[in-house]
């Protein structure tokens, strides 16, 4: 995968000689010569990765990247500050200043691509996420005329410390980088006891020593890239000074980043940083998305699922149930004389009547049972390997739990009795489209209305 990137250096030879290595793998590459022009050009146009010098005339490399990432516009781009290698504390400065990554000059070709190849990656899976965000959040626009709440966003924060798995035998390097790391590192020596514990404990990222003579490293990050619960913990690896065909294998695996040994502190600690930072962010947005689609689907009021997800999943449960020869059965339910819970009590009496009648149907209910909100007062409960009788027999127990005791209006406001009517209809072996099956529920419901209300009816067919 390939990207734009937006070169930004004063010094015409240095940035030409990096626009070459770039282009030779196929990137797109702009330039812009200071700072100002980096950001007039990123208003109008976007890149995927930034490479920023740190020494320029005029603002400096730190000040830009302040400027690109308060921006909301321009602050989920990376940025790489270009430092010279003797100034260990320009790194502490550009990671202050939101800088993603740094690059030392002169340039190392793998330390290159290795930092833009891992940063466009990132950048294409934020763009992903945030534009699926956008597209559900624009569905409940649409679909919903109340306003939808804002998902709660709050999920591990940068500040929290880290908590890393670090896979390495060598009795000397592993409690000096146990030593060196801030924040919590669990040390693990042996290959099966590390897939063990990197599949079931929460890693922020995983340090592979590539040097292990009890296992072969390359396997384990491979294995550690299968893994589904470790496929998105960012793996760094440790290699020796010239270890080169096993660093670009390792980096082709897709270990996210590397240190060479002997193991300087500062850069562990700036590369732990900066990975963990990318992991905690884009675990935020996958976090936002899951709330986002589940807001979508879901009635605010009483959290059971809304009418829009039963009519996108009800197909998909027919199909299932004739494909298997099972049947199936829907209850709708309808609260007996509501509009008089809202006439004497006022819509808050009424919304508490709902939220408890939810909470009701679903005690009544198995965890494969499908239970929405239908419209106002009415329900929906789909059940799978269902046929007329069971249903019937989950409907009378349902009725029996909603008469047993009357629901509370709030604290303080006293109870109200309740009743439901209950329409039920099944399919059998032979084929009944969602609609029609949802019309037959629906002619038992007012049939059970018709005949006196507080009472369960079957569809005749
Ligand atoms: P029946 O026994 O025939 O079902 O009579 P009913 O009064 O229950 O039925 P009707 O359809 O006449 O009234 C339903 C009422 O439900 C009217 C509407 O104001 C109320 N309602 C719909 N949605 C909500 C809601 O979200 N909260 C509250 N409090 N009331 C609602
Ligand atoms: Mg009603
Ligand atoms: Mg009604």
């Amino acid at each position: 995968m390939t990207g734009r990137v937006l070169i930004v250096d004063d010094d015409d030879f240095s940035a030409a000689l990096l626009a070459a290595r770039l282009e030779e793998d196929y990137y797109d590459v702009e330039m812009a010569r200071t700072g100002a022009e980096a950001i007039d050009f990123l208003t109008h146009s976007t890149v995927d990765v930034v490479l920023l010098d740190v020494l320029m005339p005029g603002m400096d490399g730190f000040e830009v990247c302040r400027r690109l990432k308060a921006d909301p516009a321009t602050q989920t781009i990376p940025v790489v500050m270009v430092t010279a290698l003797d100034q260990p504390a320009d790194r502490v400065r550009g990671l202050e200043a939101g800088a993603d990554d740094f690059l030392t000059k002169p340039f190392n070709a793998i330390a290159l691509l290795t930092r833009v190849k891992s940063l466009v990656r990132l950048k294409h899976t934020l763009d992903e996420l945030e534009l699926r965000v956008g597209t559900v959040r624009e569905i409940n626009m649409r679909t919903d005329r109340d306003n939808m709440p804002l998902p709660d966003t709050r999920a591990r924060t940068d500040d929290d410390p880290e908590h890393i798995l670090l896979i390495d035998d060598d009795s000397s390097t592993g409690p000096m980088i146990e030593a060196m790391m801030p924040g919590r590192v669990e040390l693990s020596s042996e290959t099966r006891d590390a897939l063990m514990l990197a599949a079931t404990g929460d890693y922020d990222l995983v340090i592979v020593n590539l040097a292990l003579t009890s296992a072969d490293g390359l396997r384990l990050v491979s294995q550690l890239r299968t893994l589904e619960r470790t496929r998105a913990v960012p793996i760094l690896v440790i290699i020796g000074p010239d270890e080169e065909t096993r660093l670009l294998r390792a980096l082709d695996l897709g270990a996210n980043d590397y240190l060479v040994r002997p193991v300087d502190g500062n850069e562990l600690a700036a590369r732990v940083r900066t990975q963990v930072r990318r992991k905690r962010y884009s675990d935020r947005l996958r976090f936002v998305l899951q709330k986002t689609i589940e807001l979508a689907v879901t009635d605010p009021l009483t959290g059971l699922f809304n009418r829009r997800y039963l009519d996108r999943h009800l197909p998909a449960l027919i199909s299932d149930a004739q494909r298997r020869r099972t049947p199936l059965a829907a209850l709708m339910i309808d609260i007996d004389y509501f509009k008089q819970v809202n006439d004497v009590y006022g819509h808050d009496g009424g919304d508490a009547v709902l939220t408890e009648m939810s909470r009701r149907i679903r005690a009544s209910l198995r965890g494969l049972d499908l239970c929405c909100r239908y419209g106002g007062e009415e329900f929906v409960v789909v059940l799978p390997d269902s046929d007329a009788a069971q249903a019937a027999a989950v409907a009378e127990r349902l009725r029996a739990r909603v008469t047993e005791s009357p629901f509370s209006l709030g604290p303080g406001r006293g109870a109200v009795p309740v009743t439901i009517s209950v329409g039920i209809a099944a399919i059998g072996p032979d084929h009944m489209t969602p609609e029609a099956l949802l019309k037959k529920a629906d002619q038992a419901l007012y049939e059970a209305k018709r005949s006196g209300r507080n009472r369960v009816v079957a569809s005749a067919a």
